[in-house]
């Protein structure tokens, strides 16, 4: 399509953090975007506000009984909208025709059937679902490869280093330096961890996101699939791939090169300016999104992260080392964990822990196909589930 044509977009995990941030910015560039396609799990009032507002041709939910929810939502002079259902109806929605771009927010493993399917349809992907690079790397790329079409990123992280890489050499490349916040308990001493409510760990210094993700902060595991996501998105190796704790979030990662030189992307933390970029690339659209103040911004600090206390960030770079199912046993182990701890049933600690004791206990198989990782991440699931609940910590 020509630079004038609007983008028909799908948005996958519509009514999410970074879908109702998309959004945002679509509201922001009404004649630039046709939005076609809205999918969320379970969130079927929202659904049908958006619906309402942006007109999609078509949309995705979890389940049956949300697709009925859905529709009784609507209102009677609604717009005509297609209701499709579970993974294959977002695997539909993600490949329509009728679509130039595909939006991942999805949170998740669910993310991965739908975008691999996007990419091998040869549909402009952009992704803020990390844990589908993480699970499918290595199908992910080959299927970019062989669709023709292209991965951009949403991840602010790894924006800024797609950022930073834009107009360079791949061979000039030294090193990626992947900031983090180091989340809400970086100063928090380590043996009160244990403690750690989830009321705590939902509540991040700077960024404001869904509860997963909020969580896989606060126990660094995000960093961890994020240095894997790094990895897939740009083809360096690990030992090329560093992360540097920066509490202000102001530097949003870093590129180092052969010549000493290192470039960095700067900006307030506002996932607009990252998902405004994966869709506008490779243009600048002019926005009034919030600027750096140079008065209020008086330092900016760095320090190497503690693997100790942040285990979830060794694991994860082990389980990349490890390659083949190891990433997808880490993922989903964690995710389990994580809904676990979010319900109440495990302790903060115990997330590293059943990361730790999947990876232990099952066998990792090189080069798997899209139903090893699925079996991989149905069984690293239920051995998380099976874990008894905590008697203290
Ligand atoms: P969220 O929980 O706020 O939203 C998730 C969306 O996915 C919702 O629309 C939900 O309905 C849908 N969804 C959830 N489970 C699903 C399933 N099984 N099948 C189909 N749809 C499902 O999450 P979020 O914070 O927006 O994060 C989305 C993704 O973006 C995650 O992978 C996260 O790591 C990544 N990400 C988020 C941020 C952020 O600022 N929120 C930043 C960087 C990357
Ligand atoms: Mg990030």
């Amino acid at each position: 399509t020509s630079a004038s044509e609007p983008r028909r977009l799908a948005l996958l995990g519509a009514t999410g953090s970074i879908g109702t941030q998309t959004l945002e910015v679509v509201r922001l560039f009404p004649d630039r975007f046709d939005v076609r396609v809205l999918t969320c799990r379970q969130n079927v009032e929202r659904l049908a506000a958006q619906v309402q507002e942006f007109r999609p041709e078509c949309v995705a939910v979890g389940s049956a009984e949300s697709a009925e929810a859905f529709k009784k939502t609507l209102p009677a002079d609604a717009p005509d909208v297609r209701v499709l259902v579970g993974t294959e109806g977002l695997c539909e929605a993600a490949t329509r025709s009728d679509v130039d771009v595909v939006l991942g927010a999805v949170v998740g493993f669910a993310g991965l059937r739908p975008i691999l399917r996007a990419v091998r349809a040869g549909k402009q992907v952009a992704l803020a679902n990390k844990e589908t690079l993480v699970v499918g790397g290595a199908l992910v790329t080959q299927a970019v490869a062989d669709g023709g079409g292209q991965l951009l990123p949403v991840d602010s992280e790894h924006s800024a280093i797609f950022q930073c890489l834009a107009g360079e050499s791949e061979r000039a490349v030294e090193e990626l330096v992947l900031t983090a916040s180091g989340g809400p308990f970086w100063d928090r001493p380590a043996d009160t961890f244990g403690d750690i409510t989830v009321e705590e760990a939902l509540d991040h210094p700077n960024w404001s996101m869904g509860a997963k993700i909020t969580v896989d902060s606060a126990t660094m595991m995000n960093k961890g699939l994020e240095v894997i996501e790094a990895k897939w998105l740009f083809d360096v190796p690990v030992d090329r791939i560093q992360v540097l704790v920066h509490p202000q979030s102001i530097v949003h990662s870093m590129v180092s090169f052969a010549d000493g030189a290192v470039k960095a992307q700067l900006g307030v933390p506002d996932m607009k300016v990252p998902i405004q970029y994966a869709l506008s690339y490779p243009s600048r659209w002019p926005a009034s999104h919030e600027r750096l103040d140079w008065d209020e911004l008086s330092r900016l600090d760095f320090e190497r992260p503690d693997l100790e206390k942040f285990p979830c960030l060794r694991l994860a770079y082990d389980a990349l080392e490890a390659g083949g199912t190891a990433p997808a046993l880490l993922n989903a182990a964690n995710e389990a964990a994580v809904g676990r701890f979010l319900e109440g049933q495990l302790g903060f600690l115990d997330i590293p822990r059943a990361v730790e004791r999947v990876l232990e206990q099952l066998p990792v198989q090189a080069s798997p196909t899209l139903d090893d990782l699925v079996a991989a991440d149905t069984e690293a699931r239920r051995r998380v589930e099976e874990l008894p609940l905590p008697t203290s910590n």
